[in-house]
């Protein structure tokens, strides 16, 4: 018997050659080629009346030969085969290209299966070209990604050499399977690739899902786990209110009931860990900002984390002014400080002089001591994987945790990322916000447009364009910033100051034209999408989206949150030529509400999980066979799956859980985390 973690070489059917070819696909091991899951399968056991197929879609029908075989030779290397099928409640003409093997196979009266497309021809059903296959193959038959010279039949075939050949443990504890009535590893294998049938195959898929998510929701629990539990840094007293009473605006009872549920969990000695969700705009900074300020003068330092230097330098603006006068010190830190601004900081940290610091990933530096890190918060759209944040957090003696983010997902979708978090949210819009209108149209009618943002230039008013792109890439049908910069100074916009800022700019070029489109010097400011998260000029009153059909929704969302932040009425532009039906329906619910949560829970629907966290962005591992959205039910069991193991054994040391433990620190090895120690 073959070893599940052997290589694939040892399989009869793989030789060197091979096995290079399979490696492409991620496949080296058994086990690999073991959990290599079909996209999808070909159902071949139910053959479809020929009388009910409809023109142009793929059928299996299963008919006997009606007419001899007639040969055409239509050129040198072109031979065709004609005849004729029926199964009873109709005919279908077939016609087979140079096969001649499986033109001999149709003899008068024998009966075949034919798989493919089914057209229509003056009433006459035809099929081109049809896979032709024994009455025996009515099976559900897997179908792979292939890669150059390993077709999904080579794949299906090696597969099966592994079920039969290697030996293949159980790797979930008894009780479990037997709580949750899974299929055993090796059935649910088995069915997975040849399933005897649809329930089979159900089942294969539940047990394999489950336990997918089952050793991520594990992970996820053992990284968040507080090393010691009620050693947290305790908020003696509640400095809210007084934060409060110094701020310029009324707070909202949002912001209020927000920070008063952060600070009763900061009481308790235990770490707390709460989400802060709240749509754009709805003042997530300030709430954050009194939650700090608390924990300052409770005697701890406090850690900001944000996925970009604008963002960074930003927020930090904001704190400088909500501390204004209260001797609290605070610092910036990004990557682009030079060598000997870090040693003072990293000095001023370490002997406790900065009480707050914001920063980007480079916070994470090794070198980076805090005397006493009290609270990390971090502000992100899934930029920062869990790695990221346990990496900050083991700078301090379990410090509180407290995560912002302006895109609401479910619950159990939240739990899954950032574990076991409580959350806060801020329903409120601060008073005065005036709805920002959205229109949507095509790129004929952009000279229209154009003449809407002057208008608005003349005003005194600022605005945005928004490109996909930096610079043109091999997609021509996208619009780059930089040649739309160039061109529309040239033309359009030449009596007005534009303004270029892209990703690509060093961080004092991006600051020089912040300042200048802050202070005003720039009238037009042309920007990929860097300024999505953050930037507030309550000058600017017009954004116009190039290619819209190009961003998820959240994302247009977060960036049409940058207008309608000052007194006068605000207005989005969204500027596509795709004319397919899901870009109408995304572009219709842009311009028919302005609710985040809304429009977050359409995008979800719509992109599913991986388009909507980005490119794994969300740092978790990737799956193999689960999907945290289209699986969200089989998630939640699988938590509280989880949860009840950690209560028994918070290590997994009991011999139950050996495979299981070697499975968690297998699938966070991806993300580079060590799960456990
Ligand atoms: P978010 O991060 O949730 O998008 P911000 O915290 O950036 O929102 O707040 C947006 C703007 O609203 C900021 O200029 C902030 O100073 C202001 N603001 C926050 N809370 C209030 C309030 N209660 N009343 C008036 N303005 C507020
Ligand atoms: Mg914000």
């Amino acid at each position: 018997m073959l070893n599940i973690n052997d290589s694939i070489t040892k399989l009869k059917s793989i030789g060197e050659k091979r096995a290079q070819l399979f490696s492409k696909l991620g496949v080296n091991t058994i086990y690999d080629l073991l959990t290599f899951y079909p996209r999808y399968y070909d159902d071949l056991t139910n053959p479809v009346n020929i009388g009910e197929t409809l023109p142009e879609q793929k059928y299996c029908i299963k008919a006997k030969i009606t007419a001899p075989v007639a040969e055409h030779r239509i050129r040198k290397n072109m031979v065709i085969y004609k005849t004729k099928a029926s199964d009873g409640s109709g005919s279908v003409n077939i016609t087979i290209f140079n096969n001649k093997y499986a033109a001999a196979s149709l003899k008068m009266g024998s009966e075949h299966l034919f798989y493919g497309r089914v057209t229509a021809n003056f009433l006459q059903r035809e099929m081109s070209a049809p896979e032709v296959l024994p009455v025996s193959e009515q099976i559900i038959r897997p179908v792979y990604r292939q890669t150059d010279g390993i077709s999904s039949r080579i794949i299906a075939y090696a597969v099966k050499q592994a079920l039969s050949d290697a030996e293949i443990h159980e790797s979930l504890p008894e009780d479990i399977i037997k709580k949750h009535r899974l299929t055993n590893i090796k059935e649910a294998y088995k069915n997975i690739h040849f399933p005897a049938s649809q329930g089979a195959l159900d089942d294969a898929r539940y047990r394999l899902i489950f336990e997918e998510l089952l050793t991520m929701q594990l992970g996820i629990k053992l990284i968040g786990q507080p090393k010691s539990e009620l050693n947290a840094p305790v908020v003696k007293i509640d400095y809210t209110r007084e934060f409060f009473d110094k701020l310029p605006f009324e707070p909202t009872s949002a912001q209020r009931r927000a920070a008063a549920e952060a600070v009763a969990d900061m009481q308790t000695g235990v770490p707390m860990k709460r989400l802060l969700q709240g749509d754009v705009g709805s003042g997530k900074t300030a709430a954050a900002a009194a939650v700090c300020y608390t924990c300052i003068k409770n005697g701890m330092q406090a850690a900001f984390m944000a996925p970009t230097a604008i963002l960074c330098e930003q927020h930090y603006r904001s704190f400088l002014k909500f501390f204004r006068g209260t001797g609290i010190k605070s610092a910036l830190l990004l990557g682009s400080a030079t060598a000997k601004e870090k040693k003072i900081i990293y000095e001023q940290l370490a002997t406790g002089e900065i009480d707050f610091i914001v920063g980007t990933h480079a916070l994470l530096n090794d070198n980076i001591m805090f005397r006493n890190l009290g609270i990390v918060i971090t502000d992100e759209q899934h930029r920062f994987g869990v790695e990221q944040r346990a990496s900050l957090i083991s700078k301090g003696q379990n410090p509180h945790l407290y995560v912002m983010s302006a895109t609401p997902i479910p619950r159990t979708l939240s739990l899954a990322i950032y574990g076991d978090l409580k959350v806060s949210v801020l329903d409120e819009m601060p008073p005065g916000r005036t709805e920002i209108k959205t229109y949507c149209i095509s790129s004929a009618i952009r000279e229209r447009a154009y003449n809407y943002i002057k208008k608005h230039l003349d005003k005194g008013l600022q605005a945005y364009i928004i490109c996909p792109l930096i610079e043109q890439g091999e997609d021509e049908s996208l619009v780059s910033a930089e040649e739309y910069a160039e061109k529309i100074r040239r033309t359009s916009f030449r009596n007005y100051s534009v303004g270029l800022m892209h990703g690509r700019l060093s961080a004092k070029e991006k600051d020089a034209v912040m300042n200048a489109f802050a202070k005003g010097d720039i009238q037009l400011l042309v920007s990929t999408t860097v300024v999505e998260v953050g930037v507030d000029v309550p000058n600017a009153a017009v954004m116009l989206i190039e290619n819209a059909e190009r961003f998820g929704l959240s994302q247009l969302h977060q960036l049409r949150g940058r207008v309608g932040r000052g007194e006068a009425e605000s207005c989005c532009i969204l500027v596509t030529d795709n004319k397919s039906e899901t870009t109408k329906q995304r572009m219709k619910i842009m311009c028919s509400t302005s609710d985040g949560f809304v429009i977050a829970n359409e995008d979800l629907k719509l992109r599913g999980p991986g388009e909507f966290f980005g490119n794994r962005q969300h740092g978790l591992p990737s799956f193999k066979i689960a999907d945290i959205i289209r699986d969200i039910d089989i998630l939640k069991t699988a938590q509280h799956e989880a949860e009840d193991i950690i209560k028994r054994d918070n290590t997994l040391s009991g011999a139950l859980y050996v495979q299981l433990k070697s499975n968690v620190e297998a699938l966070f090895e991806q993300v580079g985390i060590e799960a456990l120690n």
